[in-house]
């Protein structure tokens, strides 16, 4: 319960490594608020919230679709209006759109840059001021050993969690003097509806890469997104862990 009485917002909550964050963060004590951009998008995420022990933290669903302006800046007000502060900050929401750049269009690069790494800007936008007046909170942004190592055919995705890293580095210096620390979590090959896309044969050769021979669960970035809200990661700031089994060392 090391999150007990923390208050938490975990974009793109529906499904894959948000669902997992949004009840992680629950069970250890904290109160979710899930996102999605769509009307009854956390359903699953809610109920895999109330089914975890009495005494766990509780979840509850907003819409937003991080690329809006407004729609980061309403998310700030329900979330404020409900629990009268939020501490615990974790950009997760984000796409691909996969092509060799040859191919890639500006439209894809635009959607890509525009969900993954602007809309982190938005939201952490629309909660700095209260969390920095709060004087502390954890934000914590999830970006991709990609950002770090490049891939082809994900300029524009690699680009995305690149640039993630630059910002919360940047954030990380800005708010430290008012007590909020700012991370990036970086997956390798997670399990979820975004890499089971990908043709048999390119798993195959992923999984080679990796040193500890499996695919990543989304609880295994779940856990350590929480041990960086915890207290034990006060001390903690500007950094990108790296969650691959290995892939990238
Ligand atoms: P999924 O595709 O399973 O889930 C994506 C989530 O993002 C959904 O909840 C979706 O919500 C939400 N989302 C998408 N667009 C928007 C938007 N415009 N506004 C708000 N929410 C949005 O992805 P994963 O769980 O695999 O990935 C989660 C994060 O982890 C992403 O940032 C991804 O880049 C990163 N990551 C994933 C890896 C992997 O191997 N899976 C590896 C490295 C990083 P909705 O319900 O509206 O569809």
């Amino acid at each position: 319960m090391q999150l007990q009485g923390k208050v938490a917002l975990v974009t793109g909550a529906s499904r894959g490594i948000g669902r997992a964050v949004a009840v992680q963060l629950a069970r250890d004590g904290a109160r979710v608020y899930c996102t999605s951009t769509r009307p009854g998008g956390c359903a699953d995420t809610l109920a895999a919230v109330a089914a975890l022990p009495a005494g766990c933290g509780r979840a509850e669903a907003l819409v937003a679709d991080v690329t809006e302006p407004a729609a980061a800046e309403a998310l700030a007000v329900a979330v404020l209006d409900r629990a009268g502060r939020l501490d615990l900050l974790v950009n997760n929401a984000g796409i691909t759109r996969d092509s060799l750049f040859l191919r890639m269009t500006p439209e894809d690069f635009d959607v890509v840059v525009g969900t993954n790494l602007r809309g982190a800007f938005l939201v952490c936008k629309a909660f700095a001021r209260s969390m920095a007046r709060a004087r502390g909170g954890r934000i914590v942004n999830i970006g991709s050993v990609v950002g770090l190592t490049g891939n082809a055919g994900q300029a524009n995705y690699a680009a995305s969690k690149a640039g993630l890293i630059g910002l919360s580095k940047s954030l990380a210096q800005e708010l430290a003097g008012r007590g909020i620390t700012v991370n990036v979590v970086a997956p390798g090959f997670i399990a979820t509806d975004m890499t089971a896309v990908l043709a048999p044969e390119v798993k195959q050769a992923m999984l080679a890469q990796i040193p500890l021979q499996r695919f990543g669960e989304p609880e295994d970035v779940a856990r350590v997104v929480s041990f960086l809200c915890s207290d034990a990661a006060a001390y903690v700031t500007g950094q990108t862990l790296v969650v691959d089994g290995g892939m990238t060392m």
